[in-house]
């Protein structure tokens, strides 16, 4: 661990999908920081993503180093290669120095029987404080030690490629459907010891609905008993497997779960644990809104993103169906947004529950639309230079005000 690098008690994972605002973004954690709250700022783009928009993962490199510099931040800032595998991780390899391996596609897959049993017999005293019988770790281990061992192989290939002490490790399981209970999430986290990877963060897929872009959808109060309980497992397998001492959770939280925010803040407050909250589309959505709201040609723009993305919302939502819950009779037709004034668009679009006019199904349909953006390239590019201020006014408020404040402010 001496040489491993700093990530910090709190970091924030934040997406940016046309690489534009990084200064914006980063401006929310110098607020942050003035408030004496230090937050590392993780730049996260999928591989998804980088398809889906047509980038390179040094693009993401790129902005973040040119955010750094352009405003001074001294402390710790990292590029995360986000949901990578064997197939995927090489192009990512040079530019980033955090590694979300997702072995999510892996789990349930049968380990050899020999290696689950020299697990069992390895960690015959898992449970110990945990209440885990000999039975719940054969059962757990049969559903994840492939998954873990997995792993174990694309952190061993990005090991290989740029050394130790060079990259922060983070083991994701939560693009899948059944959430992993605190007992199960020991087990992993013994093998992933076993594995030996130094893993700084783990994802696990929480209890509850966390559809991209919209709130929580469960109970706060389950995520809240399950979170904490996490949290215990993890500081067990610090104490016992040898694992990094600032191990912690990481909240794939597929953007604004507002609702369990509260629950993850006094978690940590409680523990002195840490936590990393990542999220991804929503800047995009805040350029929506910015140009929206400087109007004129902007405001037409937003209007024809959105007429775009109505049209081919079944070839849009198709890649996010499982994690997307959109009604369409509750969508308004183009012909309708077309005559939105800036304060309709925003008022649909922006993440304020409060609002009466705030379609959680048009929030659902953007955030995923992001293709349409892509397509019309430089013209939707210089549209955003041009509406900088709103723009950028937008995505900062956004970060500072919905997400760090209620997360890490509030204490
Ligand atoms: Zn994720």
């Amino acid at each position: 661990m001496d040489n491993a690098l700093i990530l910090g008690r709190f970091s924030f994972g934040m997406g940016d999908r046309f690489a534009q605002q990084g200064l914006a973004q980063l401006r929310a954690c110098t607020m942050a920081a003035a408030q004496g709250v230090t937050i590392t700022p993780v730049w996260n783009k999928s591989n998804r993503e980088h398809m889906i928009v047509g980038t390179e993962p040094a693009s993401v490199r790129a902005e973040a180093d040119a955010a750094v510099e352009a405003l001074g931040w001294r402390t710790a800032y990292r590029v995360d290669a986000d949901h990578i595998n064997l197939t995927t991780v090489d192009r990512f390899i040079a530019p980033s120095d955090f590694f979300t391996l997702d072995v999510a596609d892996a789990i349930g897959k049968p380990a050899e029987q020999a290696a689950i049993d020299a697990f069992v017999q390895r960690h015959a005293d898992l449970g110990g404080a945990f209440g885990l019988t000999r039975e719940k770790v054969r059962a757990a281990a049969g559903k994840y030690l492939f998954a873990i061992e997995e792993a174990g192989r694309i952190y061993r290939r990005v090991l290989s490629a740029k050394g130790e002490g060079s990259f922060i490790t983070e083991v994701s399981l939560d693009e899948t459907d059944l959430p992993q209970t605190p007992d199960e999430l020991l087990v992993i986290l013994a093998a992933i010891a076993d594995q030996q990877v130094p893993a700084r963060t783990i994802a696990p897929k929480f209890t509850g609905r966390f559809n991209k872009g919209v709130d929580y959808v469960g109970d706060p109060a389950q995520f809240e008993r399950e979170f904490n309980d996490d949290i215990a497992a993890i500081a067990h397998a610090v104490a016992h497997f040898g694992l990094p001492g600032d191990l912690k959770l990481s909240v794939h939280s597929g953007s604004d779960k507002f609702a369990i925010y509260p629950a993850i803040a006094r978690a940590v407050a409680r523990t002195g644990a840490g936590v990393h909250v990542k999220t991804a589309g929503t800047t995009w959505l805040e350029e929506l809104i910015g140009l929206a709201e400087a109007g004129g040609d902007a405001l037409a723009l937003a209007q024809e993103v959105y007429a775009e993305a109505f049209a081919h919302a079944d070839e849009l939502c198709a890649p996010y169906a499982s994690v997307i819950d959109i009604d369409v009779t509750r969508l308004p037709a183009p012909s309708l947004v077309n005559n939105w004034t800036a304060e309709n668009y925003a008022n649909a679009l922006r993440h304020d529950q409060s609002c009466p006019e705030f379609n959680p199904h048009l929030r659902q349909l953007l955030h995923v639309g992001y293709k349409v953006a892509s397509k019309m390239g430089a013209r939707y590019l210089n549209m955003v230079r041009e509406c900088e201020e709103s723009v950028a006014r937008n995505v900062t408020t956004n970060l500072i005000d919905r997400h760090i404040r209620p997360l890490w402010l509030t204490a």
